[in-house]
């Protein structure tokens, strides 16, 4: 089995390095489609990937490559079972699958090289999230592997981190080559997100990363990728557009991820997962990303993936971050505009306050941000029809804090990971229980607190349930209003929520 050590560390990565690990340019201001670049939608084609053919793989003719980089440290191969279990049970990890190696408990234990574990010690933090502890030996061990996690939790360096490791092992990129690491993402503002991280920690051994998605022009996407990049984060009709034209190919993948794979599915993008997957070599490590566990998540998995392991943290319930204040207010339609100022009266005399509206329609967002800053509030709006520097713009004036209200539709309440949001108010209602987790985990990232308010109206009956039963798992106050509602439902269930129980 191949060691990593620091002998990568200042490779000549530097052939053709155009310094694409820096922000996305954007010069076009063309009108986006929904939350990922046009889930289901598909390019300009009708059938998108349509000229994409399935590739027959010669085993025996590709090239080999490495993918166990895994060397575990003494102190996690000696640590007697009765602690890995007690910190497995401590942490709430549990998995599912054969030989899932011990998890680590300390950052020093992963025995990452020192390119990687610089950056982690500037970062200042105590110890990896329970999925960094249970997902970094298992993914640099080459396994396949499933991760259930919540948001927040620091999945985004759980797969990033081996994927530099395993980019360090790799030949070097020849002129015309794809990208050694794919990560598929569901919405740009994820994959953006995603790309930020995976400049700053590839910066060290020079490796190039890129975003590709849409509603954004292609022009520089496209340079990015003739540039050469070793990581490429993308949505998939963009990619597939790309992959279609030319402009990239994925003969080099070996390491590819599906982050947050139920929204993609969510929102459309199966066929195009499917077509760019057939793309890859079958022996790739695949790491798949969800924050449940729905059966058409499980297909996809028995599909991609070779025999893994599933990871899993938290409750195996569908629960909401505990850290979290969860406040629900039972009222009608026609007094939450009132509510909705009386509360931001207050929460503005608050030092920390930033804060997130969530609206269920694009229209009630352009309303509510245009009559908000008519009357004098800091309000800006943000929802999948706005152009992709504008939503860029707002993304920023929210978090630099000049604007300290957001008001979204649901474009913004996955992935989105600003870091001292305080507030999150439901105005509306969201159409699924899982839609709420997300939304509310906008605040109280990392270790830090938040509140989240929610009006819920009569319209929102069928769902009381549901609410009621995450309010309880989070060990929540509970409005005896949203008790009576439950109870004159007949404590009936919303079938979404039931449906997608996690295992
Ligand atoms: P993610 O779930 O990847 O979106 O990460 C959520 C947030 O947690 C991000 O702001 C990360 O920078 C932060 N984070 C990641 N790993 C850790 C850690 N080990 N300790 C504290 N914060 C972390």
């Amino acid at each position: 089995m191949p060691g990593y050590s620091d002998r990568d560390r200042g490779r000549d990565r530097d052939r053709g390095y155009g310094g694409s690990g820096g922000p996305p340019r954007f010069g076009g201001n063309r009108g986006g489609g929904g939350g990922g670049g046009g889930g289901g939608g598909g390019g300009k084609f009708g059938n998108p990937g349509e000229r994409l053919r399935k590739k027959q793989w010669n085993m025996d003719e590709l090239p080999k490559f490495e993918k166990n980089f895994y060397q575990p440290h003494p102190d996690v191969s000696r640590r007697p079972p009765q602690d890995v279990e007690l910190y497995r049970r401590t942490k709430v990890i549990t998995f599912k699958g054969r030989e899932c190696p011990n998890p680590i408990a300390k950052f020093h234990e992963a025995s990452f090289p020192s390119y990687v574990m610089d950056v982690i010690t500037k970062q200042g933090w105590t110890e990896p999230t329970p999925i960094q502890a249970q997902g970094w030996p298992l993914a640099l061990s080459g396994k396949d592997m499933v991760g259930i996690a919540q948001t927040g939790s620091g999945k985004t360096l759980s797969y990033l981190l081996p994927a530099i490791v395993h980019i360090n092992h790799q030949p070097f990129l020849e002129r015309g080559d794809g990208p050694i690491c794919l990560v598929l993402a569901p919405t740009r503002e994820l994959a953006q997100q995603v790309q930020q991280v995976a400049a700053e920690y590839g910066r060290a051994s020079r490796l190039k990363t890129t975003c590709i998605y849409g509603g954004a022009p292609k022009g520089p996407q496209i340079r990015d990728l003739e540039r050469g990049v070793e990581i490429c984060i993308a949505t998939p009709g963009r990619l597939i557009d790309f992959l279609e034209a030319g402009k990239t190919n994925l003969r080099r993948c070996t390491y590819l991820v599906l982050d947050e794979a139920d929204r993609m599915l969510d929102m459309g993008f199966e066929p195009q997962i499917r077509k760019i997957v057939d793309q890859i070599r079958p022996d790739r490590q695949t790491l798949m990303w969800s924050a449940t566990w729905p059966k058409e998540v499980r297909q996809l998995a028995e599909d991609f993936l070779k025999e893994y392991v599933q990871i899993n943290v938290g409750a195996l319930q569908l629960s909401a971050n505990h850290n979290i204040l969860q406040i629900v207010d039972v009222c009608n339609d026609g007094e939450k505009e009132n509510k909705l100022i009386r509360l931001l009266e207050e929460i503005m005399s608050e030092k920390e306050n930033k804060t997130i509206i969530f609206v269920e329609t694009k229209r009630r967002c352009d309303d509510l941000t245009r009559r908000m800053r008519r009357d004098g509030w800091p309000a800006m709006g943000i929802h999948g029809d706005k152009s992709q520097q504008e939503r860029d713009w707002v993304l920023n004036e929210f978090k630099y804090g000049k604007a300290p209200i957001l008001i979204a539709t649901d474009v913004a309440s996955r992935g989105l990971d600003v870091e001292d949001v305080k507030f999150v108010i439901n105005f509306d209602y969201p159409n699924n229980s899982e839609d709420y987790i997300h939304r509310i985990g906008r605040t109280a990232r990392s270790q830090k607190t938040g509140t989240a308010y929610t009006f819920f109206t009569p319209n929102n009956m069928r769902q009381a349930s549901d609410l009621i039963s995450v309010l309880r798992e989070a060990n929540q106050a509970i409005n005896p209003k949203l008790l009576q509602m439950a109870e004159d439902r007949g404590g009936k269930s919303n079938w979404s929520f039931k449906g997608r129980q996690r295992w």
